[in-house]
């Protein structure tokens, strides 16, 4: 290799090294776009689909909407979700007699209408769950949806296995459920990990 050719690659390295510290500089003045997690979190996550969570009643932010019709965990391909119907109460003897058959012969529903169902226990092993939407599509009154819990971390799988009901109760006892559930307004997702 000659002296000029020599002197050729020293300052084309000196260029590289030039044009690599201009790149630094320029970020290193821009307005910083991240966050210095876990001191700070981000805000925007409506539109993040974190794991799948109740939505409350509107009239009771601490019971869900759910009716126990049991679609979602028939449809769920990966077996995340189990569901326990509350008992109904049964009706007496005496109530029986209060409501004699003649009654209903005549069409009187609201004598034999059944109390509305409500789970008892309502499961999900995130640990299994793709996060597929299927139950959230699935099921007829809008009790399921994403969460918009992106911070999750926890010792062993068994933290991954949630309480919906306790965690929508836990939500509800903080106030912190989302804007659109009518009686709680939106603080902080993070807040609801009480149940998740
Ligand atoms: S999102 Fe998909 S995989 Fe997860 S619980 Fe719902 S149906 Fe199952
Ligand atoms: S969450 Fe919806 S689909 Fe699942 S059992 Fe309740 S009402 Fe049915």
């Amino acid at each position: 290799m000659t002296k000029v050719e020599a002197l050729k690659q020293r300052l084309a390295r000196i260029w590289s090294l030039i044009v690599g510290l201009k790149v630094t500089g320029t970020f290193f003045v821009s307005p910083q776009i991240t966050v210095h997690y876990p001191r700070q979190t981000v805000r925007n996550m409506e539109t993040f689909h974190g794991p799948v969570e109740l939505v409350p009643r509107p009239d009771d932010p601490a019971k869900p909407r759910c009716i126990v019709c049991m679609q979602c965990v028939s449809a769920c391909p990966s077996k995340c979700l189990s569901v326990v119907p509350k008992p109904q109460p049964r009706a007496s003897a005496e109530g029986q007699e209060a409501h004699p058959k003649p009654a209903e012969a005549k069409g009187d529903k609201a004598a034999k209408k059944p109390a509305a169902k409500e789970p008892l226990k309502f499961m999900y092993d995130f640990t299994l769950c793709s996060l597929c939407g299927t139950c959230v599509e699935t099921c007829p009154v809008g009790s399921l949806r994403f969460s918009h819990d992106a911070y999750l971390a926890g010792p062993d799988k068994a933290a991954f296995v949630y309480d919906l009901l306790a965690r929508l109760a836990g939500q509800a006892a903080a106030g912190c459920g989302r804007a659109e559930d009518k009686g709680s307004a939106r603080v902080d997702d993070r807040g609801a990990k009480g149940g998740v």
